[in-house]
């Protein structure tokens, strides 16, 4: 059965399961992208219907797929844009329980799983274009670009590292969208690491190491998403490590993701991290106020939604530390609001988010516990943090103060001089401008900010 043919199929049971209104409205443009048991992948028109279908229809949809599918589809991941080419034109053979098979016309069963280019499954929508540039992310961003202008040659492996939903896979699919729109026909494998140690176990299992080296140790560019899976698994280890050199050693461009710097990952071998190392490790670091509201200002506008700014704002100001969450409060602000029929409102948006905007939100900072931990962090009193002496060791931490001060409670200049013991408002825009434009340019400041606002959004 083909693709198409599934989904026809799914549509069909899902118009009569489902009222007529809400099928129209949902289920256009939709359309089955790949089955890779026991995963579908389901492709929809906007972040407003993937939001839709993840927590309305994602129950119903699933019941049909596994229907027809005779129970190899248990998970379904929704993907926005259209289907990718090549994998409308890849038949899925499905099993079809015999006892339902009227004849022997059945088409033959087969669920293995995918070689090696049917793994490669890139967001269409994750490219350069639609990543917002900030200081928190400008060395990881400028990285990737070398890589996808000239694979192999000048970072070589490279690994984004940072923290959970600040765009490290966003970053690796667009390095593959690039390549892959200048030569459609360039060996690219992007896998996240879980699934390469699944298919090497599996590999093993089914006595078929020589097939699992040469698919991973004859392709071009090898995009590894979240290495840091690798951490405690000594024989996946091994086998990286061997395909690691091979790919390197011919000058095939790896790229790695991982949710911490390599040399952080519990029980990794150090040959492995010491070659993460040989080529160029870039951080990716919380995004600032700034860079926040770049974000949902484009998410909105791709999702063809004209967003009140003081709307967007609020949404930039309460979700800090996860680019996911931000997205994930636009979509259900945009969801409320499409369900009323009315153009979201600040009101509106607070409602929408009541619950979310417990812990991890801005609400949870304030002016005295951003003092606190900034004072904690170097190892100096709330009176020197707040004084007047010029001595170095307080002035940094007092530019910092001022800088986290505006960018993370939202304060103006002014407010954040009271909050200090009533300074001008002249001296704070100086103390945080002397930040912001630091920034740019001094990884061990971005890192310093990350390791503040790590321990501010703690828990
Ligand atoms: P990670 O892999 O680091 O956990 P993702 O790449 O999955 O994070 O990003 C989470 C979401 O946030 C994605 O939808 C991604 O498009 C979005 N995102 C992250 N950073 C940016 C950015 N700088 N500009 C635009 N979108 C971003
Ligand atoms: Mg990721």
């Amino acid at each position: 059965m083909e693709l198409d043919d599934i989904w026809q199929a799914a549509l069909g049971e899902l118009e009569v399961a489902l009222s007529k209104a809400n099928y129209t409205t949902w289920f256009r443009g939709t359309g089955l992208v790949d089955i890779v048991p026991p995963e579908a992948v389901i492709s929809v028109p906007s972040a407003f219907v993937k939001t839709w279908f993840e927590k309305r229809y994602d129950q119903e949809i699933l019941k049909t797929l596994k229907k027809l599918t005779d129970g190899a589809v248990t998970h379904i991941t929704y993907m926005i844009g259209a289907p990718l080419p090549h994998q409308q034109s890849n038949p899925v053979h499905i099993q079809t329980k015999q006892h339902t098979a009227p004849s022997h016309t059945q088409p033959s069963i087969d669920l293995t799983p995918p070689d090696a280019m049917t793994t490669l499954r890139l967001r269409p929508e994750y490219t350069f274009d639609s990543f917002i540039v900030g200081s928190n992310n400008r060395l990881a961003y400028a990285a990737c670009q070398a890589v996808a202008q000239t694979p192999g040659k000048m970072h070589n492996p490279l690994v984004v590292y940072g923290g959970v939903g600040l765009g490290k896979t966003h970053l690796v699919h667009a390095i593959g969208n690039a390549l892959l729109a200048r030569d459609p026909k360039l060996k690219l494998l992007y896998t996240s690491c879980e699934d390469f140690a699944n298919d090497f176990v599996q590999s093993i299992q089914s006595k078929k190491s020589e097939s699992f080296k040469k698919k991973y140790r004859s392709i071009d560019v090898f995009l590894v998403d979240d290495i840091q899976f690798l951490s405690r698994k000594e024989g996946t280890q091994e086998e990286f490590f061997h395909t690691f050199n091979a790919l390197h050693q011919n000058d095939r461009q790896i790229v790695m993701t991982s949710d911490r710097i390599p040399t952080a990952i519990p029980d990794l071998e150090s040959r492995l991290s010491s070659r993460f190392g040989m080529g160029m490790v870039a951080d990716i670091q919380p995004p600032d106020l700034e860079t926040r509201l770049a974000i949902v200002q484009e998410k909105a506008t791709r999702a063809g939604m004209d967003v009140d700014p003081d709307v967007l704002s609020f949404i930039a100001e309460s979700f800090i530390s996860n680019i996911r969450e931000l997205e994930g409060a636009l979509n259900k602000v945009i969801a409320y609001c499409q369900l009323q029929g009315e153009q979201p409102t600040l009101d509106h948006a607070r409602r929408a988010l009541k619950d979310q905007l417990g812990a991890g939100a801005k609400g949870a900072t304030t002016p005295s516990k951003l003092i606190d931990i900034v004072t904690r962090h170097f190892s100096i009193t709330k009176e020197e943090i707040i004084g007047k002496q010029r001595n170095r060791k307080f002035v940094r931490p007092r530019h910092i103060l001022m800088y986290l001060m505006r960018q993370e409670c939202g304060m103006s200049y002014p407010q954040v001089g009271d909050a200090l013991g009533g300074k001008d408002h002249t001296t704070i825009m100086h103390g945080s401008g002397v930040i912001e434009k630091e920034l740019g340019r001094d990884d061990e400041l971005r890192e310093e900010l990350g390791n503040i606002r790590a321990t501010l959004y703690a828990k």
